[in-house]
């Protein structure tokens, strides 16, 4: 019998997880944002309570506590790694505004962040002006990268004394501008240098770092730099050294390297410039995959292990140096936003075309189709490759007769069902007969179903469309029950990249993944996790398909509230996004057609649509049409029932 643990280990739930998320004996998704069982969410709890008050999906669920575990966790590791290596500094947060730059976010991290003076860091000017808009305490860190220009800079510079702000200078031409402009503005600002190291991060990013990345100064500039500000009597003002050797570093042993490189460089400038921070970046790894390897949705290092190697090379090299040591600033931002969101969708249908159903052959049918029907009542462990040749080859006979005109529609439908009746029937007995032929491999891919789910791969989990990044994804309830069918699932673009292919499994990636049978009358909710981090505006407008619902959920001992709500794009709003009139159009349409007589049903229509949300709407359509086949099962051919956008959401036999 199939229970909840085989679910937990068929999903590797407890591999990413991260102890936020499990299964419960209820067999649905539980979420415990403080990691402790005793408190916890039930997600069928949340999403009954959002259907009934009539929240339409997709929907993204924000739990914020899970940043406040983050910010803690991340933060402790690095407090207990200063008292196991006895280091001389301190340690602060900052979080990097391009991991999430959405304001009810960042409220939560300012808020969640206070107690350990939490700090932002911004790249652009834009990113400045959101940032200086929030409630940042005075004296947490609020540090300016990125290419400056003019307005970026005096914008910096002129809440100098109001935040504690920090220039970092990333391109060796801005130290002119700065200069220039602190000296017109009669401001002494804080300086930091971003050092371009040697040693390079692991994975998909690794180019961030390196000889060639496009940030940094070299080492010639970084001592030109400081020659300048000492001719300007500024040396004093530099108090960072900052380096980033990119995102996602999935081995530890880039970290060393990068870690080693760049306490030197602190130690060889400390003996000029009486450096402060020694700021390490971002990098810090997300296990997608729940693996714990090198590979790129990975990471073959705990948290601990990165904190330790911090604050050991840092003290080390200080000492074997004769230098004190500095407050170390990290800006982890995926490993601090990552966990804290998920993507809720309901499947709308299947693209099964490839199940069959099983016709005796009448009268006058084509050999082929005995054949296969033969093969189908015969198929047995014994004899499954001959006969699934043999069903190739009929099948590939009556494409031909039929493009000779030989046989008509009738004629190939019933052969092709046949066809996938006998590949769905070869397909298991390749698996009871532990056959692992490519040939049988591709068999299961080919027969694998496609469930259609309402939603949008490029506006939700933009990273799986751009960089195959893996996201983890399992069926939110159900799980007493055995997941019989494996299949992909499509999103309800009209692009065929917009399907998930490629899935976490306990032996490195999968080519599908195993979901319930849609039973009639019952939604079926799927999850897409650990999308905290860049997902939230990198995701894009693709068929005008808009921003999803959100709710956000704080878990209150053994109950849960709901602390925020925001309502995702309308048609309208997309429209207007992209220029578009809507006003104008309808007045025109009134104008124009103002003696038809169906001219209000036209408008009423229009109003409609336009104030809807942007995604599929009929809850219910597999449902209604699931019944209308079943009342008419009796009868024999196939009929492809089509709706949404383009897609075949079911079919039917009428
Ligand atoms: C992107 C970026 C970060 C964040 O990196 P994560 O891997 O998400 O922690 C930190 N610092 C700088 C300078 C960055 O550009």
């Amino acid at each position: 019998m199939w229970r909840v643990d085989d679910s937990i280990a068929r999903y590797g739930v407890s591999n990413w997880g991260n102890g936020y998320f499990s299964i419960n004996n209820k067999g649905n998704l539980s979420i415990s944002p403080d990691k402790n069982a005793a408190h916890s969410v039930d997600i069928m709890d949340v999403l009954c309570r959002m259907e009934s008050s009539g929240v339409a999906f997709p929907l993204l669920i924000r739990f914020p506590q899970i940043i406040d575990d983050r910010l803690r966790e991340i933060t402790q590791a690095f407090r207990d790694s200063i008292i196991e290596f006895n280091y001389g500094g301190a340690y602060q947060p900052v979080f990097p505004m391009k991991v999430n730059q959405r304001k009810e976010v960042i409220e939560y991290l300012i808020d969640y962040g206070r107690p350990m003076n939490l700090g932002l860091e911004v790249g652009t000017k834009a990113e400045l002006l959101a940032a200086l808009t929030l409630e940042l305490p005075k004296d947490a860190l609020l540090i300016c990268n990125g290419y400056k220009d003019e307005e970026y800079l005096r914008l910096a510079l002129s809440f100098n004394d109001i935040h504690n702000i920090m220039i970092v200078v990333d391109l060796f031409e801005e130290l002119y501008d700065v200069l220039r402009y602190a000296r017109e503005m009669g401001v002494k600002p804080q300086l930091g240098l971003r050092f371009k190291l040697f040693s390079k991060g692991s994975g998909r990013w690794a180019e961030s770092g390196g000889e060639s990345s496009k940030f940094g100064l070299s080492t010639g500039e970084a001592l030109e730099t400081i020659r300048i500000l000492a001719e300007n009597e500024m040396l004093d003002s530099l108090k960072m050294l900052h380096f980033h050797i990119g995102s996602q570093i999935t081995d530890i042993h880039r970290i060393k390297d990068a870690m080693n490189e760049a306490a030197r460089v602190y130690a060889k400038i400390k003996r000029i410039a009486d450096i402060e921070y020694f700021n390490v970046g971002g990098g810090l790894s997300v296990d997608y995959d729940g693996s714990r390897t090198s590979e790129p949705s990975s990471a073959n290092y705990s948290l601990r292990e990165y904190s330790n190697d911090v604050v050991y090379t840092l003290q080390k090299i200080c000492d074997e140096e004769a230098v004190p040591c500095p407050t170390i600033v990290s800006e982890s931002g995926r490993a601090i936003a990552a966990y804290h969101s998920f993507l809720v969708f309901k499947v709308i249908g299947k693209k099964n075309s490839k199940d069959g159903f099983a016709t005796c052959p009448r009268e006058g049918d084509p050999l082929q189709i005995e054949d296969l029907y033969f093969a189908f009542k015969n198929i047995s462990i014994k004899n499954y490759k001959e006969y699934y040749h043999d069903a190739l080859h009929n099948r590939d006979e009556l494409l031909d007769s039929f493009n000779l005109g030989n046989i008509g529609l009738e004629e190939r439908a019933r052969g092709e069902s046949l066809f996938w009746m006998v590949c769905q029937r070869a397909a298991s007995l390749a698996l009871q007969a532990a056959d692992t032929s490519t040939e049988f491999k591709d068999l299961k891919k080919l027969i694998s179903q496609k469930y259609i789910g309402n939603f949008s791969l490029f506006q939700s989990v933009p990273d799986m469309w751009g960089v195959e990044q893996i996201f983890p994804m399992m069926p939110l309830h159900r799980h007493r029950e055995m997941p019989c069918e494996t299949g992909t699932i499509a999103d309800i673009t009209c692009d065929s990249d917009g399907e998930i292919k490629k899935f976490a499994g306990k032996n490195g990636t999968r080519d599908c993944i195993e979901l319930h049978k849609l039973t009639s009358g019952e939604d079926y909710y799927l999850g897409i996790f650990l999308l905290g981090a860049y997902q939230d505006t990198l995701g894009d407008f693709h068929n005008l398909l808009g921003c999803v619902n959100e709710v956000h959920v704080i878990c209150d001992g053994s109950s849960w509230k709901v602390c925020g709500q925001i309502a995702g794009d309308s048609c309208e709003k997309l429209l207007r996004f992209f220029n578009y009139d809507p006003d104008g159009y309808i007045n025109r349409t009134m104008e124009r057609h103002m003696n038809r007589p169906d001219l209000p049903r036209i408008l009423a229509e229009l109003h409609k649509a336009l104030s809807v949300y942007t995604y599929f709407n009929r809850a219910s359509s597999h449902r209604e049409l699931e019944a209308e086949a079943s009342c008419s099962q009796a009868a024999g051919a196939r009929v492809q029932a089509r709706a949404g956008a383009g897609h075949e959401v079911l079919k039917m036999k009428v």
